[in-house]
């Protein structure tokens, strides 16, 4: 008997991907939709033999139509590098995505979840980072098309929820890593990897002093999971991360260590507006969800380096 009928946008991206398995190993029917900008069919290719998935080469700024019961909308690139190659878009996939999606969940009745992000509260002035926090954001600089665009929605999801009574749902997802990132997308994790894995510099950007605290896959896709299954008075938003934080210098560290790498560490110009630190407060994932992560850096770092290993 299948459960569900269930659209995931961007689901041909990392954590899309990973979420697509998941949502059918639990018996439910799958929709992917990807315009494969920063995703790869390769990423759920182990998935088409299988009847109750289906893929949907789609772009989220054009309307799309289908009855499903649940939608999660992850559409979006995430890696800073292909989020500012074309900022216009970026913006119109978040905010178009949104309205899109949101008007299709309105129309079919559907529950929406949206993957928000820490880059909502930009170079946050609060640490840890707790949901009431209204964030740090330039408006007008080099991040602004993401987080602008990723506050935006959030907005958007709030007011149909408001006045249309949809269904909504808000995570904001702090720095989530393992397989199937794609290996030049420049995050850090897959680029200090990728470089110990080639013998090659491992870049550090600034000195090496800013934090950010890095969950692994799976647990970012079970506290998803929960947050579509929870009461539809809790809306959220709310923060999906690992609190352990860590510098740059030390995750450069922590790879080449497990990666046995000869591996030089470097030191390349910040890019502007790079948070200074980032740690989720994730008191409410645990209240409201009964969430917290549970796979540590080293060994979320073991798989992911079994992984791209495997695809050097
Ligand atoms: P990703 O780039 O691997 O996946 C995004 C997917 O969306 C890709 O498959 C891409 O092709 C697709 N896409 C982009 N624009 C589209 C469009 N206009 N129409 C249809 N598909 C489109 O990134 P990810 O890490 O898997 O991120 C997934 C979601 O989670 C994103 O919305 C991202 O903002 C959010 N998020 C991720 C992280 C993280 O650390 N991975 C952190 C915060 C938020
Ligand atoms: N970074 C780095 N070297 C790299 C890639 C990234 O030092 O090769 C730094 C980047 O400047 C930022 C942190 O690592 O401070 C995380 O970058 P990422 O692009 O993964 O995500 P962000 O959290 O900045 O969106």
């Amino acid at each position: 008997m299948i459960k569900k009928k269930i659209l995931v946008t961007g689901g041909a991206g990392f954590v899309g991907s990973h979420l697509c398995d998941r949502l059918l190993k639990e018996g439910n029917e799958v929709i992917c939709l990807d315009n494969y900008f920063t995703g790869q069919k390769q990423n759920v290719v182990h998935l088409l033999n299988n009847p109750f998935f289906e893929l949907v080469r789609h772009d989220v700024t054009m309307p799309f139509f289908i009855e499903v019961d649940e939608i999660y909308n992850l559409a979006c690139p995430a890696s800073p590098v292909h989020y500012q190659y074309n900022a216009i878009k970026t913006m119109k996939t978040s905010v178009m995505g949104a309205i899109n999606m949101l008007g299709l969940a309105k129309r079919i009745k559907a529950k929406i979840l949206q993957a928000s992000t820490s880059e909502v509260y930009g170079d946050p002035q609060i640490h840890p980072q707790t949901e009431n926090y209204w964030g740090h954001v330039n408006p007008i600089g080099e991040r602004s098309c993401y987080d602008e665009g990723k506050r935006s929605a959030e907005t958007l999801f709030v007011n149909y929820h408001k006045q249309n009574n949809v269904k909504i749902k808000i995570i904001r997802i702090f720095n989530t890593y393992g397989p199937r990132m794609h290996p030049h997308d420049g995050r850090v994790v897959s680029n200090f990897i990728m470089q110990a894995l080639q013998g090659e510099d491992i870049t550090i950007y600034g000195d090496g002093q800013q934090t950010r605290s890095f969950q692994y896959v799976d647990d970012l896709v079970e506290g998803m999971i929960r947050m579509m299954a929870s009461p539809d008075e809790f809306t959220g938003p709310v923060n999906i991360g690992n609190p352990n934080e860590f510098t740059i210098l030390q995750l450069a560290e922590r790879v080449i260590e497990l990666t046995h790498s000869k591996s030089k560490i470097v030191r390349m110009a910040l890019p502007p507006d790079d948070p200074t630190q980032r740690q989720p407060n994730i008191e409410l994932a645990k209240k409201e969800l009964d969430w917290e992560p549970k796979i540590q850096l080293n060994e979320g770092l073991i798989k992911t380096i079994e992984y791209f290993a495997s695809i050097i």
